[in-house]
């Protein structure tokens, strides 16, 4: 079987490894390619768009709060650098925890998700706010195509795209839009799995972040940077700071059965046994080898990179 051209270049690929398949059931016909021109890693063949849709992780008191600490702790970048009444678009919102916290900190949120079910989520979290963070924040079932829509000649301040980029057929594309949402300077944070991080290469093809069912693309800190500066971005920085590192993509990597997305049923036992890897994940990130990537950027509208 030769090995396939990158779908986002075109260029030749070179094979990368075949990802254990935490489902089961499937024969190992998926391969992970890495791109000679680009750099950037893909799924072949791409998983199918409905297979992208996030699976309803069960969550419960303690890792909501958990949760909730984290997800402050990862927008920090973000919100020291915005002053209170911001507008900030969070792209791919999930179940609201970003645009919550982003809310709470004052600033004007637009929470777009194309699930349902994580909107349904999202809904009912919004519920709990404060009622003047309940303003702040708007919430519309929408994917990143209907971006332009949403804004309605709105025009953003900052936008979040938390493991948004590994999902979508059209990366550069989905960056362009949210680009254009944007005013020129604008900041992006987005945060991508790493798939150069130290649990990635510990774990090799049984790796949770790969995630071929879901995820297309697969980036490292170098490849993360070509496409948002390829897009009109100007990267400030990347790094594996932000948030508390990827303590659940090292716990599934251990245990798949006890994934939640895998076995709902064990999903006590996967909660558990994430939050035992959040001192693992942190010594990682701190070391810049941790699972999960977060860049700052610029929106630059493609001509003059700002910095
Ligand atoms: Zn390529």
């Amino acid at each position: 079987m030769p090995d396939p051209t990158c779908p986002r270049c075109g260029a030749a690929s070179n094979y990368l490894l075949s990802p254990f398949d935490r489902a089961g059931g499937a024969p190992p016909s998926i391969r992970l390619c890495l791109s000679r021109v680009c750099g950037v890693g893909f799924t072949e063949p791409p998983p199918d768009d409905t297979a992208a849709a996030p699976a309803l992780a069960p969550g419960g008191e303690v890792e909501d709060r958990l949760a909730a600490r984290m997800v402050a702790s990862g927008m920090g970048h973000l919100v020291g650098d915005l002053a209170p009444g911001a507008l900030v678009v969070d792209v791919g919102a999930g179940s609201g925890l970003r645009a919550r916290v982003l809310a709470e900190a004052g600033m004007q949120v637009i929470a777009i998700e194309p699930d349902a079910v994580e909107e349904m989520r999202a809904h009912a979290m919004m519920s709990s706010l404060s009622p003047e963070a309940q303003r702040r924040m708007e919430l519309v079932r929408a994917g990143v195509d209907d971006l332009p829509d949403v804004m309605a000649g709105r025009v953003a301040d900052a936008a979040v795209m938390w493991h948004v980029l590994e999902h979508v057929p059209d990366m550069d594309g989905a960056l362009r839009t949210v680009g254009g949402a944007l005013r020129v300077g604008g900041l992006l944070s987005v945060a991508v799995p790493n798939r150069r991080s130290a649990e990635a290469l510990a774990f090799g093809r049984r790796w949770h972040g790969w995630e071929p069912s879901r995820h297309r693309w697969h980036l490292d800190g170098d490849s993360l940077r070509m496409v948002l500066g390829a897009s009109g971005f100007a990267v400030r920085d990347i790094g594996t700071r932000g948030g508390w590192g990827y303590p659940a993509g090292i716990a599934y990597s251990l245990a798949p059965g006890a994934d939640p997305q895998v076995n709902p049923k064990r999903g006590v036992v996967g909660r558990a046994l994430a939050a035992a890897m959040i001192p693992v994940a942190a010594t990682a990130r701190a070391l810049g080898h941790g699972g999960q990537l977060v860049a700052l950027a610029r929106w630059s509208s493609g001509y003059s990179p700002l910095r």
